[in-house]
């Protein structure tokens, strides 16, 4: 984007929450399209800050599509914002969002607002030519740095909005003020120093790699992933699989495949979360993996499958 990035002192929640608090205000109406856990989270902060929000449920593991943004606009007319999350962490399903956006613009004036925390760095994402409004991200996943520092973008239109709000509604999320700061080269509090001098240090080495070969790179290493498992006996969870992470369904025969791989191999796996616990996990390839350290992965699921 060529708009101002402003990076903020809190996780990728507090991110969505500033961008929430300057957009938006009880009197909006905003259209949340739930896949997942992260989804519910914005839903449930809308709630919490008091904002009407229609909660769209997608199924789990399925992408939102230009289908359904279409006919949920359609039914639900006048939302000043819609928010989608473009990859879905808790079920590894990643959502065509330059698709989703043009739909989104086509059939509305909502903002279209992205929660990106977990597809930058992983997937192609291009706000201004896509058009989207708002974007989030952290610092702590496809940018590889240490947790901690939220990073914030608007389009005009969304700063027009925050403009446009009688009331201003936070002071440490004022954005306003963060992007007056940004002109003059600061920041409105103090920032986290060592951590933005981790980001600088991560930016710069996924500048110097090309941004297109680290998507291709994610690209690849989630390939091998999936290759691997479908080709050893496992069946994955999402129908539209993201690069920064792969969800596969439990075994039958294999409950404990968690716990296994921690204590066989020394690799760390993510269970699913509330009601995916008992159904699927989930591998992690966020980051700088090499080829072989994702077949090493895929080979140890393997042996535990057949050894079983
Ligand atoms: C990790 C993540 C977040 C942010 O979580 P924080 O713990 O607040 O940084 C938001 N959305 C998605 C999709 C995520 O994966």
């Amino acid at each position: 984007t060529q708009q101002p990035v402003l990076v903020l002192g809190c996780s990728g929640t507090g991110g969505v929450e500033a961008a929430m608090l300057n957009t938006l205000t009880p009197d909006d109406r905003v259209m949340v399209f739930d896949n997942g856990r992260f989804a519910k989270r914005w839903a449930l902060m809308l709630s919490s800050l008091g904002i009407p929000c229609i909660r769209i449920p997608v199924t789990p593991g399925l992408p939102v599509t230009e289908d359904i943004v279409v006919e949920s606009l359609r039914r639900n007319p006048g939302c000043s914002a819609v928010w989608v999350v473009h990859c879905e962490t808790s079920t590894g399903t990643v959502s065509d969002i330059r698709t989703v956006a043009s739909a989104v613009r086509e059939h509305s004036d909502a903002l279209m607002c992205v929660d990106a925390v977990s597809s930058i760095g992983v997937h192609e994402l291009r706000m201004d030519a896509w058009a989207l409004d708002v974007v989030v991200a952290s610092s702590q996943k496809g940018l590889t740095s240490p947790a901690g520092l939220a990073v914030v973008s608007l389009s005009d239109r969304a700063w027009m909005r925050a403009r446009s709000l009688e009331r201003n509604r936070t002071m440490y999320f004022d954005l306003m003020a963060a992007r007056a700061a940004y002109e003059r080269n600061r920041t409105p509090w103090t920032p986290a120093m060592l951590l933005v001098i981790a980001l600088d240090t991560s930016l710069g080495l996924l500048i110097d790699e090309g941004l297109p070969q680290v998507w291709e790179r994610h690209g690849r290493t989630a390939d091998i992933v999936r290759n691997s498992l479908l080709d050893a006996g496992f069946t994955l969870f999402s129908a539209s699989p993201a690069d920064a992470l792969t969800a596969v369904f439990l075994p039958d025969k294999l409950p404990d495949i968690v716990d296994r791989l921690k204590i066989d191999y020394g690799i760390t796996v993510a269970r699913g979360q509330d009601a995916l616990a008992r159904s699927i996990f989930r591998i992690g390839h966020i980051g700088p993996y090499i080829v072989d350290d994702v077949a090493f992965v895929a080979g140890a699921c393997r042996s535990l499958l057949h050894s079983t």
